[in-house]
């Protein structure tokens, strides 16, 4: 079966057959959706005009922010971070908005829909994207991740739009029941799937990679963190980024989407974490 890391689990399988093409959208074929969309608004960014991820936490209206929540999702952050930039190279690194101490921020949006109502929805974020721009809450060149206390009415744990009201990374907890904790070490789920959408984010896999599998995944290689392999047939014990360097990691290949040339990477001067 060729789902992709941005959404199986197991529970959830049922649907995949029927939700196909909107899979396809979800794993970065954003021309298609493009095309098909409405024209863009102007103050929507489109990717390579963004420079950094921000974290951020949305609880719904009705209910406080979930204690551990924000500390799971920084520390998620920081696994998937620090693995990434082992897997990259080169001094590489994938660019947060930081606080003081140096660890990726994470800020909290209060909803303004009940947790029933973000059950009822595809993609709040989707939605909110146009006002959270318009509103600052999402900065100029800042590509947001979304937390989301609840379920969407989409097959997918997680997944990244570069399509209209994009770029953004939304991943709606309640959906694969991943909820992201201090105790969690990569590649535990959450911060697997949190690396797995960064590296998307960064342009991978292209279309133009030998072994881009149509919906923006690499064909086979289990070890591969962007295989479209369903989660039962992925190599944990070995994750790698681009094992043979011929698709989206140093290819030397003209016209690849080579992500190392991703402006959301940054050169990493000093990553202060211990854990
Ligand atoms: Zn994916």
């Amino acid at each position: 079966m060729n789902i992709t890391m941005c959404h199986a689990t197991s529970g959830r399988r049922r649907r995949i057959a029927v939700m196909l093409t909107a899979l396809l959208l979800a794993c970065g074929l954003a021309a298609i959706a493009s095309a098909q969309a409405s024209p863009k608004s102007a103050s929507v960014l489109k990717p390579r005009q963004v420079t950094q991820f921000q974290l951020f936490y949305v609880h719904p209206a009705d209910s406080k922010p979930v204690a551990g929540r924000s500390a799971g999702i920084q520390h998620i952050a920081m696994q998937a971070d620090t693995w990434l930039a082992s897997e990259i190279g080169g001094g590489l690194s994938p660019r947060f908005v930081r606080g003081t101490d140096g660890r990726p921020s994470v800020l909290t949006i209060a909803s303004i829909l009940s947790k029933s109502e973000i059950t009822d929805r595809e993609d709040i974020a989707f939605d909110a994207m146009p006002s959270y721009v318009a509103r600052g809450v999402v900065k100029p060149r800042v590509l947001p991740i979304f937390f989301i206390e609840g379920e969407q009415d989409y097959d997918a744990c997680a997944w990244y739009w570069d399509g209209r009201n994009g770029p953004y990374i939304s991943f709606p907890m309640d959906n694969c029941e991943i909820y992201p904790s201090v105790e969690d070490t990569f590649p535990d789920y959450a911060s697997y799937t949190l690396a797995h959408e960064i590296v998307h984010a960064l342009g991978a896999v292209g279309e133009d990679s030998p072994h881009e599998d149509g919906s923006g995944h690499v064909k086979g290689d289990p070890e591969d963190l962007m295989t479209g392999n369903d989660w039962d047939d992925v190599d944990w014990e070995r994750l790698t980024l681009d094992p043979g360097n011929d698709d989206y990691l140093r290819t030397g290949r003209r016209g690849l989407a080579n992500i190392e040339r991703s402006p959301l990477l940054e050169r990493a001067s000093s990553t202060v974490w211990l854990s």
